[in-house]
């Protein structure tokens, strides 16, 4: 027989973490509510027999966020034959409201008291055994991070589930509101399944449209059942769910205060509060922040990584295996063409961005430890904060945060954001923060044309939030975007220091995501690059021809008098765009083969930086072209979620268009007139145009927003009328 084990729990209760370490596989630990939207499955290790399923974490069973609907449809409707329940021992009064719920569904609970590492660290002591006998349930503590009992905790649970003892539920409501649940329970009885009954009473209590739908009583129950409720709404003066919620928490006070005896004296500060003072000072909060993610892209991309990629790139491509491959192929005769196809077209083309992948991988563990140590937590909250006063929550940010690593899991993020509109709008801009595949591209022009200029790549982590910030304020500001921003609740973990095997799993699931796309997607790309950039029509026929009669030059030149005024119309860049379309690290690959197809190279340092020079004639049209394809749409695979998470084709269309032109606009207004003002581009009517869109755009910016308005006005009318 199969056993099904569910674990539930509070988001960064550490389910996850307990997850990986009973099945031995290796999910994403991330500190998000909400990251672990789908649940997980996966076999405990040495029971082939034990099923686990991770599921995303909640506070509650109300059906109201989409983390609360995915756990509550599998618990009541699926059923596993035993709920592992986890629970934040540092905070175990507000778990304990979820774990209150779970033992009502009338499955067997299991609640491993977690994080039993940092509970002692507190000097805290929680009675388990007289906390377990309270609630009806068996307890265990454990800590996940350091694998302590949960071994014991997976088998506590299976004894559960082949047990399947009815379990003796405490008394959670009191007086008149226990009175009415009873008398529910009564009215039901045989509508449902008796081990669901208290479930159902409850939730009939609450009016909760989904389980009211389930218990198929007659009208008149209905009514009879509606006047208790009304009666007891009466008495206590308050609404049916709230109520329930009030007497929860009375009880868990109460409770708690009989079995935990915490370490510090009431008000006393732990260490993660201390840091807190500083670090999300209302003050000091986003100076820190920059500077952080300053340090971040400047050590990785500037100094550290900057060296490993220079090694990559002129040691290991340059000197030993494109010299070596050209060799071996002309040694066994292949054709001229093969060499070029294989050399130039291929290695070249996937050996540049693959330069970079030190880069990237310092990114990434810089990145991965600032989140598992519970920093980007704050982060989240210190913007939900700044957000706020623009109608953003600080829910759009964590999809920001994650698309620095990736846009696709950053649009898969937004799913926690009920507020479709907002859900909407942060989906179109947070492909606009730099992800790990823009990284070459960012190095390549930061290191060819600007001497490594170190300012680069935080300056384009800067630019893209300030452009989102841009970007939501207007989008806010048109009837489809506006409204009031979705609140944000999130739990601030305490701090600690990550292990070092799940930052260096992190880092390596990254890096080789991005090799396999280097296999895949990138190697096609690089192929059909190749093919275009080599073939073409010359004296009327097609065959081999000089890169500048390729195919590739003519679709280039067909769209490159469109660049133009972006100071980057010539077919090369036009192409390698097109190429970044596929993949943004493409960019770098087609680059990298139009300044070595056809050539004989001996220093490719040089040869790239020649290369550069050609197709940039000056800084300002190079930071140019790296503004437009860091904001234009991003490449296919982050699209095509794109796609399929809007789910509205009107809605996507409209994405791309504004993406594509809101890239082309900014660009426009930073090259023609940041252009002028150093000297590098002259006075134009392009100068005049890119003037009168910025003139547009600060009005739009300032200029007060008519929906807010509105809905203040309403809300005061509506005051005005109650008063
Ligand atoms: P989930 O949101 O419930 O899936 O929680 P995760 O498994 O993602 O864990 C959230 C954070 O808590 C991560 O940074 C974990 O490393 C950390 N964590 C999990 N279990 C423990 C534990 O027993 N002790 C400590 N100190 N940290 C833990
Ligand atoms: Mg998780």
């Amino acid at each position: 027989m199969e056993i099904k084990i569910a674990l539930a729990g509070n988001p960064n209760c550490g389910k996850t973490t307990l997850f990986n370490s009973l099945t031995g596989s290796n999910q994403y630990v991330g500190n998000w509510p909400g990251v672990t939207v789908e649940k997980k499955e996966g076999r405990l290790k040495g029971h082939k027999d034990v099923i686990v399923q991770d599921l995303p974490g909640i506070y509650s069973l109300s059906p109201y966020t989409m983390e609360e609907v995915v756990a509550r449809d599998y618990l009541v409707g699926e059923k596993p034959d035993v709920i592992l329940n986890i629970i934040d021992g540092t905070n175990i009064e507000r778990n304990l409201y979820l774990t209150t719920q779970l033992i009502e569904i009338g499955i067997p609970v299991v609640v491993a008291v977690n994080m039993m590492d940092l509970v002692r660290k507190n000097g805290d002591n929680i009675d388990i055994k007289k906390l377990g006998d309270q609630l009806g349930c068996r307890m265990i503590e454990i800590s996940a991070l350091k694998g302590e009992s949960t071994v014991e905790a997976a088998e506590l649970a299976i004894r559960a589930a082949m047990e399947q003892n009815e379990a003796e539920l405490p008394h959670v409501f009191n007086g008149s509101v226990e009175h009415a649940i009873a008398h529910i329970e009564e009215s039901i009885e045989g509508f449902v399944d008796s081990k669901e009954l208290r479930w159902y009473a409850i939730k009939v209590f609450e009016r909760d449209q989904k389980a009211v739908q389930k218990v198929k009583i007659s009208a008149d129950v209905k009514n009879h059942i509606e006047q208790h409720i009304v009666d007891c709404e009466k008495e206590l003066d308050d609404d049916a769910e709230s109520i329930i919620t009030n007497q929860r928490y009375e009880y868990i006070t109460a409770l708690v205060n009989k079995t935990v005896k915490k370490g510090r004296a009431a008000g006393e500060l732990t260490f993660s509060d201390k840091v807190d003072r500083v670090v999300t000072n209302r003050f000091l909060a986003l100076p820190i922040f920059a500077v952080v993610m300053f340090l971040v892209y400047y050590v990785s991309v500037t100094t550290i990584g900057s060296q490993m990629t220079d090694w990559t790139n002129d040691v290991l491509f340059g000197e030993i295996v494109e010299p070596g491959a050209r060799e071996f192929l002309e040694g066994v005769g292949t054709s001229e063409w093969l060499v070029s196809l294989i050399v130039d077209g291929i290695i070249h083309g996937i050996g540049t961005p693959i330069g970079f992948v030190p880069q990237m991988a310092v990114v990434f563990l810089f990145l991965s430890f600032l989140e598992d140590c519970g920093y980007m937590a704050r982060v989240a909250f210190i913007m939900d904060r700044a957000f706020r006063k623009f109608g953003l929550s600080g829910k759009s940010f964590i999809p920001f945060l994650i698309s620095s690593g990736c846009g696709v899991p950053g649009i898969m993020g937004t799913r926690t954001i009920e507020n479709e509109s907002d859900r909407r709008m942060t989906m179109i801009t947070t492909t606009m923060i730099p992800c790990g595949a823009k990284l070459p591209v960012i190095a390549a022009i930061a290191g060819f044309i600007m001497g490594g200029a170190w300012w680069m790549a935080p300056a384009c982590y800067f630019g893209g939030i300030a452009l989102v910030i841009i970007y939501c304020i207007v989008l806010k500001k048109t009837s489809f975007f506006a409204g009031d921003p979705v609140p944000f609740v999130m739990e601030l973990p305490q701090y600690h220091i990550p292990s070092l095997k799940g930052l260096l799993m992190h880092v390596w699931e990254r890096v080789w995501a991005f090799m396999k796309k280097a296999g895949t997607i990138l190697f096609l790309c690089c192929a059909v690059m190749w093919f275009l950039a080599s073939f073409g029509f010359a004296d009327g026929e097609f065959g081999l021809v000089e890169s500048k009669d390729s195919i590739l030059a003519m679709i280039g030149g067909i769209l490159a008098p469109l660049f133009v005024p972006l100071g980057i119309g010539n077919w090369q860049t036009v192409a390698a765009t097109l190429s970044g379309f596929v993949a943004k690290e493409g960019l770098v690959s087609t680059m990298s083969l139009l300044s070595a197809i056809g050539e004989e190279v001996e220093e490719y340092e040089e040869a790239y930086h020649a290369a550069y020079l050609a197709f940039f004639p000056t800084t300002m049209a190079a930071v140019s072209y790296l503004m437009f394809n860091l904001f234009d749409s991003p490449c296919l695979a982050a699209i095509s979620s794109l796609a399929k998470e809007l789910g509205n084709r009107k809605v996507f269309w409209f994405a791309i268009l504004f993406q594509n032109l809101g890239a082309y606009v900014v660009t426009l207004m930073a090259y023609q007139l940041i252009g002028l003002a150093v000297g590098q581009v002259a006075f134009s009517i392009w100068t005049v145009v890119a003037a009168v869109l910025l003139a547009g755009l600060l009005y739009v910016l300032f200029a007060p927003d008519p929906f807010r308005n509105r809905v203040h006005a309403q809300e005061s009318a509506a005051a005005r009328v109650r008063a």
